[in-house]
């Protein structure tokens, strides 16, 4: 019986895996590497174990550290999760000699179905449906090319030892066969360090079709129905989804015994996901078997209701499957996207900064987050840059889509370029919405699913100007002395200019002129506001009442309701949510108003950072060139000095507070003022 469980992984995948062993009530043991001192699943677990640098080759890839944590920690099992380890048979086999289990198969069926080739020649034998192709040892390249032309072109050549697209080419003609085989063997042997090639009939405009399966060791193996992740970029998966759309019951119980034959053929132990390729007349292709838990799992338990994880953990006690082939069921659609810290528009070039704003839908039985990060955490240049997943269901496939899209709107990020406009993008074209996908979809409309950036509407212009003076005022009035620059009640205009920031630097421009009408002394509601924005010749009445949410404000502008997300993530850079829509927008020149004084900005946090020291304590006279505080950012010390000689009336941010830059920091009253 598991009772104490290492997660030998990071991020969302171990925050999963830890949830679920403890509603089991096993004790978790995490491993940490130095970028993830203080990531969510070292937090989350019971107890966690430091093991080395944060390069993935110094610690989540370092089997004998993580066996020597195991051993220490008294572990009596491992979950590997996904990815790291979670395929290598040496570790496996490191685990059983340990006497530790390994959750996931054993060492024969994760070397087995490792080799493309070999897990083909074992897939014949087991009368699974191959791709028509040469698999065999033979290796000489006028062999290989009179097997290509035996099959026929188009052909694709992979690297037997492959994965991630690594060393695979598509052949069109037979005479450009031989450079492409060159630089497929130069290719595998670069990333594998072994150059055996198979040869496979190119199916054109294929579905990539998966089936869930699991086996217990007591013979007994079944299906959990099937995933289309045909949305790939690249080979690598980003929207999925379960039961696949469009296929007969016929079709989808032929898939789910062939997985299962495919599973029972090498003794299979645990979960596993049978890939396979769906050609336009029907016919299905193995092409191969991941041996381990997929990213995309949350969509089969959505429509089977099953813990995937608890069914692992189960498999790994020795226990029978927790539900045989006739009682699982597959109740409505599920539908996940990957968010990836990537810019879609810098040909997704992996992005990394601090999560100065994290707010993702509200979860609930029918929309699921799952993540690897709250607010403030960092994404780094260390892992890979997906940080969250969203799955959402509906009684059908149009529901669960139009769930997701929804979903998809309210969630707020700030800080950290990210693919979320993409995603959206993804969901909302006419071919997925009707079902037809290929693993062709985001090439073949790549310029069309690529975000725009849109002007902003008036509404978010206008907002945002009455968000800022909001923002202003709040901490002027945290002081009963209300600052110069501050005159309560007194009309004036005052001269905004915003620029729209497309990740492509494309960009709009605005000039927001506001006349102040509040504090409204009838009102004492404390958290509403109420400012007259003038854009463009039109006058807009704005009220902002702050929510219980970071960064949530209900904006009523000319009496239409409309929450708003706002974050000031650098120095006069906002990224704002507004009816489902993102958009960066820069303050060009925060305040030209006649009030305006050079006090205004001082005592603003230069940059993104924490708060390391505070060596005054309000209320206390400072001179000019006083420190006020001290914040840490990227390893380095910078202090806040006052410009001039006054009173500081109070600090906003205690010490080991996250400030953004550009916000300011304390309250402070100028000499001449007072
Ligand atoms: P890897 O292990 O490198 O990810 P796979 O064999 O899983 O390689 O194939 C990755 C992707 O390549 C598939 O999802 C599919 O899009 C495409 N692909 C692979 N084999 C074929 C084929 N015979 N015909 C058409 N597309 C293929």
């Amino acid at each position: 019986m598991i009772t104490r469980l290492l997660i030998a992984n990071r991020g969302e995948i171990a925050c999963r895996i830890i949830r679920t062993a403890q509603a089991l009530g096993i004790h978790t043991i995490a491993v940490y590497s130095q970028a993830d001192t203080h990531a969510q699943h070292v937090l989350l677990a019971d107890e966690a174990w430091f093991i080395g640098e944060s390069a993935v080759n110094q610690s989540y890839l370092c089997s004998d550290k993580i066996i020597a944590v195991a051993r220490a920690a008294n572990a009596d099992a491992v979950h590997p999760g996904y990815g790291f380890l979670s395929e290598n048979a040496d570790f496996a086999r490191t685990c059983a000699e340990h006497k530790i289990i390994f959750v996931g198969p054993d060492e024969y069926a994760l070397r087995s179905m490792g080799s493309k080739s070999q897990a083909k020649t074992i897939m014949h034998q087991a009368q699974v449906p191959l791709v028509p192709g040469y698999h065999g040892d033979e290796q000489a390249p006028a062999l290989l090319q009179a097997e290509a032309d035996k099959i026929g072109y188009p052909v694709i050549l992979k690297a037997s030892a492959g994965g991630g697209g690594k060393g695979m080419r598509i052949v069109n003609i037979a005479s450009e066969f031989s450079a492409a085989l060159d630089a497929a063997q130069r290719e595998a042997m670069a990333s594998f360090a072994d150059a055996h090639m198979l040869v496979e009939k190119y199916i054109a405009q294929p579905r990539h079709i998966e089936v869930q399966i699991f086996c217990d060791r007591h013979g007994n193996g079944v299906y959990l129905f099937d995933r289309d992740c045909s949305v790939q970029r690249r080979h690598q998966k980003i929207v999925e989804e379960a039961p696949a759309p469009g296929l007969s019951d016929a079709l989808r119980q032929k898939m789910g015994i062939a997985a299962v034959n495919a599973a029972l053929a090498i003794d299979y132990v645990g979960a596993g996901t049978v890939e396979f390729l769906l050609d336009s007349n029907e016919q299905f292709y193995f092409m191969e078997m991941n041996t381990r838990l997929q990213v995309e799992h949350p969509v089969t338990e959505m429509i089977t209701n099953e813990d995937l994880v608890a069914w692992q953990l189960a498999v790994a006690n020795h226990d029978v499957l927790p539900k045989s082939q006739a009682q699982l069921t597959c109740t409505g659609h599920a539908i996940e996207v990957r968010v990836y810290a990537e810019n879609p528009n810098d040909n997704f070039l992996p992005a990394t900064g601090m999560l100065q704003a994290y707010q993702p839908p509200e979860s609930n039985t029918d929309v699921r987050v799952d993540s690897g990060v709250i607010q403030g955490d960092e994404i780094g240049i260390y892992y890979d840059p997906m940080f969250a997943k969203l799955i959402c269901k509906g009684r059908h496939r149009q529901e669960a889509l139009q769930r997701c899209q929804q979903a998809l709107q309210q969630f707020f990020i700030a800080g950290v370029t990210t693919n979320l406009g993409f995603l959206q993008v993804i969901l909302s074209h006419p071919a997925f919405v009707r079902g037809q996908v290929s693993t062709h979809f985001i090439a073949d409309y790549y310029a069309e699913l690529l975000p725009q950036q849109f002007a902003p509407p008036p509404q978010v212009i206008v907002g945002l100007a009455a968000l800022i003076l909001h923002t202003q005022k709040t901490m002027h009035q945290a002081n009963s002395t209300i600052p110069a620059n501050w005159r309560a009640n007194l009309s004036h205009t005052r001269l905004m200019q915003m620029h729209l920031c497309a990740d492509a630097d494309v960009t709009f421009s605005a000039s927001v002129s506001r006349r102040l009408d509040l504090p409204n002394s009838q009102k004492n509601d404390k958290d509403g506001c109420q400012y007259t924005i003038v854009h463009e010749h039109h006058s807009h009445h704005v009220e902002l009442e702050a929510t219980a949410q970071p960064y949530h404000y209900m904006t009523t502008i000319n009496h239409q309701r409309t929450p708003i997300y706002a974050c000031e993530f650098s120095c006069h850079h906002w990224a704002i949510l507004y009816a489902g829509q993102q958009y960066s927008i820069k303050l060009v020149q925060p305040d030209l108003g006649e009030h305006s004084s050079s006090q205004d900005h001082a005592f603003v946090a230069p940059m993104n950072g924490t708060v390391v020291h505070i060596p005054i304590t309000p209320p206390c006279h400072i001179q000019k060139g006083d420190t006020v505080m001290v914040i840490e950012a990227m390893k380095m010390e910078h202090n806040i000095v006052a410009p001039c000689s006054g009173e500081i009336t109070e600090v906003f941010y205690q010490t080991g507070a996250l400030v953004s830059g550009g916000v300011t920091v304390v309250n402070f009253v100028a000499e001449d003022d007072i």
